[in-house]
């Protein structure tokens, strides 16, 4: 290869991140893929699940039974490309891809135009998971997001002191009892905070955590993940 060719690779000409041929426009993707990507649009603000026939910016099912978060933002729905990385990022130690997929997060973050929290707050993994991965992917996306918007991330505060079943692997009332009284709180005089995931899925957990959060006065919590199931019944 000859060396402009190679000077240029090395040094402007970076490639989209998934389909590694074109160059990045935004966010570390091509024109291409980012207009590829799954979205969920409209989505309710509240859960960030699709607002079908509904008027308004909250979906039916939050407006009957309000969730205890105040707000859900979403980059992507969980499908494919998603739906194959980020089982790689989660279980094939792939992590390098946690950096586009924050700035991606990050680039949607900047048309929301709601109040930002004071803190970004990632899921804990219970020690025993995270010494078996060594990551935590949730504080990796944190931390990433956190140095982008300019907001401090919280990694001390909210502790999951034991390992729980897979949430995957229960059923509604089961995933709440499977939750309950897993995580620990430490207090810190927040008012508005974020709670940051990887995937949303039903939701059980980050409303766990947010009932513990508003118990102990916390009178905001947004949720911003990746990714979110477009039903909550599909995998
Ligand atoms: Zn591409
Ligand atoms: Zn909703």
């Amino acid at each position: 290869m000859h060396e402009m060719t190679v000077n240029r690779r090395l040094f402007f000409n970076q490639n989209c991140n998934l389909c590694l041929l074109h160059p990045q426009t935004r966010a570390g993707l091509c024109h291409r893929c980012l207009a590829d990507m799954p979205r969920i649009a409209p989505a309710c603000h509240r859960c960030a699940l699709p607002l079908e026939g509904t008027d308004g910016l909250i979906c039916g099912r939050c407006q009957k039974r309000p969730p205890p978060f105040d707000h859900t933002f979403a980059a992507f729905a969980y499908r494919f490309p998603l739906s194959q990385l980020i089982p790689l990022i989660k279980y094939q130690g792939q992590t390098g891809h946690l950096g586009w997929l924050a700035d991606s997060l990050a680039c949607a973050l900047q048309d929301y135009t709601g109040a930002l929290p004071q803190v970004l707050i990632p899921i804990p993994l219970a020690p025993s998971r995270l010494r078996r991965r060594g990551y935590n992917q949730a504080a990796l996306l944190a931390g990433r997001l956190g140095r982008q918007l300019g907001i401090p991330t919280d990694l001390h505060n909210l502790a999951k002191p034991r390992e729980t079943a897979h949430q995957m692997e229960l059923k509604g009332e089961a995933r709440r009892r499977n939750l309950r009284g897993a995580f620990n709180w430490h207090d810190p005089a927040y008012d508005h905070v974020a709670l940051i995931d990887d995937v949303m899925t039903t939701g059980t957990t980050v409303s766990e955590i947010s009932r513990l959060l508003k118990k102990s006065g916390i009178r905001r919590v947004d949720i911003w993940v990746l990714a979110r199931t477009p039903s909550p019944g599909e995998h």
